[in-house]
């Protein structure tokens, strides 16, 4: 088969949280199950440029419709890690990819109307002729909706489109001006509720509405979460659109990729280790705390790595922190805010602890830092207000650091609790789980993993080891995509 990935972030290029990863991880094991894959992307100035091998250009005179008028546009193509990826870089005013950021402008929904946009002409205009397009999140939730009204005119009637939501919070909200933007210039007719008009303002469009409604399978990342967005507030108004195209949506767990996240052959980390050679693991410990200026003491070694963000459950992360080091251990933090309020808290807290031997706070982003956490920690906490999937847990189990998470979305179809999952053998378990979003609630499950650590160490190894054995690999997963894409491409 041949499958044409579309999406705003492929790890390790353009990374900013699990969608990054998700996409490089999907790709590369279709790949190896002997499918052809390519990917398209935004050619942001500030993307990771040395991950790229052999960027070359491709297409030098891609001019995309828009406006009423046209943008040029270049396309160039390079590898990342083995993937072939095509970055769209369009030449224009209004500088879409060169600001020196992936998310976070006014005019988002513009920049990413046109990536879509784009794309699709590039697919046309190139001659490609996917069996399957695989549209990631908001930002090309319109791929579909294009394709289905326009581009299936032009040459375009056999693609078929699977649609995968990663977040429910970040719809893509627009109005006339992305209508008239990409050439969608019926208003009337996409102003339609069964279409694109936003479910609770009336004014605007929805792109991830036009994604569920135009898409041919709509999936998002695990089977909880997938109940959840039907069934609870959590896809943040779109339950009834969901409700309506229930037969073509599903939930898929999603994997990491074994051979980035891999403790054994891990580049960034001093001491590999297998569950055979755990004792190893005590090393990257010691290396972490040198790295990070912490004090060399048998204590519980306690990390938070992800964005912070309210999704994350910010105020239980910042207990996490202060509830560890009342109990004797020592935490550190990895994360980056967006959000103006959260950072300059979180940069206050840095100070105050700054002269803590027992706690580093390091706020950005850092890819090669992360992996050295993953795997120096003894326990990674995970207290998300909500969580589509979840990758930071299952990155822990891979390395042996056991998971303390909030049960809710993809989280509980990870995370089996030391003491308490029903469905699960003891020798099956390999974490901790509460389900109050408050202080106690995390205590109740923090507490039992620290006691456990210090009062039982064979146990507590026992468990890490046993969370080591979970293969969260993209095989199983990429099956049940393939098994999509077969069934929408006969359908
Ligand atoms: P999200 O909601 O952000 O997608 P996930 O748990 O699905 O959360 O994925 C998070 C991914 O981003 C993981 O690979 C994690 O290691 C990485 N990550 C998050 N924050 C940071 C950071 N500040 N520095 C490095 N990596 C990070």
């Amino acid at each position: 088969m041949y499958i044409v990935q579309i999406a705003s972030e492929c790890a390790p290029v353009i990374k900013a949280g699990g969608l990054g990863d998700v996409v490089y991880g999907l790709s590369r094991e279709l790949e190896n199950q002997g499918h052809t894959v390519e990917l398209i992307l935004p050619m942001y100035d500030c993307m990771r440029y040395d991950q790229i091998w052999g960027l070359h250009d491709a297409y030098k005179e891609l001019s995309v419709p828009w406006n009423g008028g046209a943008i040029h546009c270049s396309v160039f193509c390079g590898w990342v890690h083995g993937r072939l990826c095509f970055f769209i870089q369009p030449h224009s005013i209004e500088n879409f990819f060169d600001r020196g950021y992936y998310y976070g402008g006014n005019d988002d929904n513009l920049r990413f109307a046109f990536f879509s946009k784009a794309a699709l002409e590039f697919l046309l205009q190139s001659n490609k002729r996917p069996d399957v397009i695989h549209c990631h999140d908001w930002q090309t939730g319109l791929i579909p909706v294009m394709l289905y009204e326009m581009y299936k005119f032009y040459g375009m009637a056999n693609q078929r489109v699977c649609y995968t939501i990663h977040n429910f919070k970040h719809q893509g909200i627009g109005g006339m001006e992305v209508l008239r933007g990409t050439g969608l210039n019926n208003e009337g007719y996409y102003y339609g509720y069964d279409r694109l008009r936003d479910n609770f303002n009336p004014f605007a469009i929805n792109f991830m509405k036009g994604g569920i409604v135009y898409s041919n399978f709509v999936t998002t990342v695990s089977p909880h979460h997938a109940w959840e967005a039907r069934f609870t507030g959590i896809s943040y108004g779109l339950g009834h659109t969901l409700e309506l195209h229930q037969d073509k949506f599903g939930g898929i767990l999603n994997g990491i990729d074994f051979d980035v996240w891999n403790p054994e052959s891990d580049r960034f980390i001093p001491h590999p280790y297998t569950a055979t050679t755990f004792a190893e693991k005590i090393k990257n410990k010691k290396a972490l705390r040198e790295r990070l200026w912490l004090r060399q003491e048998d204590k519980p070694l306690v990390c938070y790595i992800g964005r912070l963000d309210d999704q994350k459950g910010v105020h239980l992360v910042h207990h996490a922190l202060y509830h560890t080091l009342a109990r004797g251990g020592q935490f550190v933090l990895l994360g980056s805010a967006t959000e103006s309020g959260i950072n300059d808290w979180f940069w206050r807290e840095k100070i105050n602890t700054n002269n803590n031997p027992d706690a580093h706070l390091e706020l950005g982003f850092n890819e090669e830092l992360s992996h050295l956490i993953y795997a120096g920690a003894d326990i990674i906490v995970v207290p998300s207000n909500y969580e589509p999937c979840g990758l930071t847990q299952v990155i822990g189990l891979r390395y042996g650091t056991v998971p303390v998470v909030r049960g809710v979305g993809g989280l509980l179809n990870t995370i089996f609790d030391y003491d308490y999952d029903p469905n699960h053998p003891p020798e099956k378990r390999n974490g901790f789980m509460f389900f109050e979003p408050d202080q106690q609630g995390l205590n109740s499950a923090l507490d039992r993993a620290i006691d456990l650590y210090a009062k039982n160490p064979p146990l507590f190894q026992q468990l890490a080891l046993q969370g080591m054995n979970y293969d969260n690999s993209w095989k199983d997963p990429a099956q049940k995509y393939i098994d999509i894409y077969d069934f929408i491409r006969h359908r």
